[in-house]
């Protein structure tokens, strides 16, 4: 087709309520009920071979119901992995040649499946799967998702129209080619969003991918994989390959043709993945982009003029939605004294009474931690701060782990600010406390600046504006995303774009233009119209 098309323009997808007597409820609770129903299914990705009688499956099971086998997940060889990889880099070039608007058109169809006739599907496995409450889902699994696809085929489009400056005799253009080879997408348990966004961005603006999902999101994952086949999506373009991420990674780090890395999930794996890279760099036949978006240790700081009531629903909102399993939970606040003495009482009352069961019950507002690693974590956690001389537990502190991997949201309050509460990513629904004396403003800052190697999200309180001002300065580098007088939880695609920096990522901020620009490898072009046809200059004469 010749012409110049504009692209749908893109808007945030609603969030429904599923308040009693909604159609969307009525829906959503057949569709967990058939979920919940069914027998456990056997899931092989996309990889073929990997359904041989030789491979190792793992189980994916109910976090609030750990006994209910939701299904099983066939893990990748390494030579699965390696024939997963042959197989898109021979569907590469087909899908490179492919012109943007029908590469897009299945993304967009994709988001619209997601938004409508698959809406229950995709909220109902990511509930069952990965313990989400419905708010959670949906604001998950279909609103972000949907905006994901629409916004980066806008943002593609966005990318294909910069061109450079044409001068008299020379026609130049910029050919935005995909990377030569394939794109790696790893990804976390904790966002289906994620999980679709990773191996689609690249996918849209010409790449092939490779991705490796969490075991704990494979349900989810396979609904989204089902709805891309559904709309369109060509075979090879994206192979969805479970696995243990070391197999996989063995497979595809030492291929020469991995083009980019684009990874989500914790800091320590992410380093050692780029250290992989690193000690393979003369080996790929191009330098690998390496995107990374990973842990946090995300602050909320209480300036003494703030308002009582939103401190209470940003520090509960904000460290106990699904359970503190999001990157950007808060995890540690700085509360000044006199605030504190405002707001405990209501702030312990409101956290003991949060109520936390299966997610089938959509009258709860949390549910169990992911799976038995993170329950002993947390639990331990917890134990530790109760023996701890510095630590005093204010709210919940119980743990059960039958019939699911329950932690009750938790808040410490610790007069060491360099204890572990304030330094380590626990990911679940625990907030550690330190309550400053409000003449210590300041070097409050100061603190929290320094104590953590993480810059991923942040929230200041208050409403002095000179504290506002002086916060959001000094602490500039501190936060990727940075809030006033607001949680530091629920950026939306295209109004707070996503990403930290220092050990929380490389920052390209997920479903933004910028991310979109590392999916591409611009050729610049020159044509000459009037080639030049004598050798000497003026100069010369
Ligand atoms: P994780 O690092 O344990 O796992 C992430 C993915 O990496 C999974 O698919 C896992 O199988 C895979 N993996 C593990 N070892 C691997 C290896 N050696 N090679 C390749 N892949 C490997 O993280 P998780 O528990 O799934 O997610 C929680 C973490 O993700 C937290 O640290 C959280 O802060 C982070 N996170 C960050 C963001 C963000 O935008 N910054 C968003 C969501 C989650």
């Amino acid at each position: 087709m010749d012409s110049i098309t504009a692209v749908p323009t893109p808007r945030n997808e609603p969030v429904l309520s599923y308040a009693p007597g909604t159609s969307e409820r009525a829906e959503l609770e057949a569709q967990l009920a058939a979920y919940a129903a069914a027998d456990p299914v056997e899931w092989i990705g996309s990889t073929h071979s990997s359904a041989s009688a030789t491979s190792e499956w793992l189980d994916v099971v109910m976090p609030s119901d750990r006994r209910h086998l939701l299904g099983r997940v066939a893990q990748s060889s390494r030579s699965d992995a390696r024939g997963a990889i042959d197989q898109i880099c021979a569907t590469a070039a087909d899908w490179a040649a492919l012109d943007f608007d029908s590469r897009a058109a299945i993304f967009l169809r994709a988001a619209d499946l997601i938004a409508g006739p698959h809406r229950a599907k995709l909220n109902a496995a990511t509930m069952l799967g990965q313990g989400k409450t419905i708010q959670q889902a949906e604001i998950d699994a279909v609103a972000e998702l949907a905006d994901f696809l629409r916004f980066n085929v806008a943002y593609a489009r966005q990318i294909h129209q910069v061109q450079p400056q044409s001068v008299a005799g020379a026609w130049n253009r910029s050919d935005y080619r995909p990377l030569e080879g394939f794109v790696y997408a790893v990804t976390p348990f904790n966002f289906t969003s994620i999980a679709g966004n990773l191996p689609t961005a690249p996918a849209i603006m010409g790449n092939v991918t490779l991705w490796k999902p969490a075991v704990t999101q494979h349900f989810a994952a396979q609904v989204f994989l089902d709805t891309l086949i559904e709309a369109g999506l060509p075979a090879g373009v994206i192979a969805l390959t479970p696995g243990h991420g070391a197999v996989v990674s063995e497979a595809a780090l030492v291929d020469p043709r991995l083009a980019g890395i684009h990874f989500t999930g914790s800091t320590r794996v992410f380093q050692q993945l780029w250290q992989t890279v690193g000690t393979n760099i003369a080996h790929y036949r191009t330098y690998p982009r390496i995107v990374g978006e990973t842990g946090g240790k995300d602050f909320v700081l209480v300036h003494p003029s703030a308002d009582p009531a939103g401190v209470v629903t940003a520090l509960v909102r904000g460290a106990f939605e699904y359970s503190g399993q999001k990157c950007s939970a808060a995890s540690r606040a700085y509360v000044a004294k006199s605030v504190w003495e405002k707001i405990v009482d209501e702030l312990v009352e409101v956290t003991n009474g949060l109520s936390v069961g299966d997610v089938r019950d959509l009258s709860h507002f949390t549910s169990a931690v992911i799976d038995q690693r993170a329950y002993l974590k947390l639990s331990s956690a917890i134990e530790e701060a109760k023996a701890s001389p510095t630590a005093e537990i204010v709210a919940g502190g119980q743990c059960w782990d039958d019939p699911g991997w329950f932690i009750r949201p938790t808040i410490v309050k610790s007069s060491d600010p360099n204890s572990a509460g304030f330094t380590t990513e626990y990911f679940g629904p625990l907030l550690t406390v330190y309550v400053y004396p409000d003449s210590e403003w300041d070097s409050v800052i100061d603190l929290i600046d320094s104590t953590s190697p993480y810059a991923l999200t942040g929230a200041v309180l208050a409403t002095d504006r000179a504290a506002i001002v002086t916060a959001t300065t000094r602490l500039r580098q501190a936060a990727g995303n940075f809030y006033i007088n607001d949680k530091p939880t629920g950026a939306v695609v295209n109004q707070q774009p996503f990403g930290g920096a220092r050990a929380s990522g490389t920052n390209d901020k997920a479903g933004s233009l910028w991310n979109m620009m590392r999916w591409t490898s611009p050729r610049s072009i020159k044509e000459a119209l009037l080639p030049p046809r004598t050798i000497a200059y003026p100069h010369m004469a």
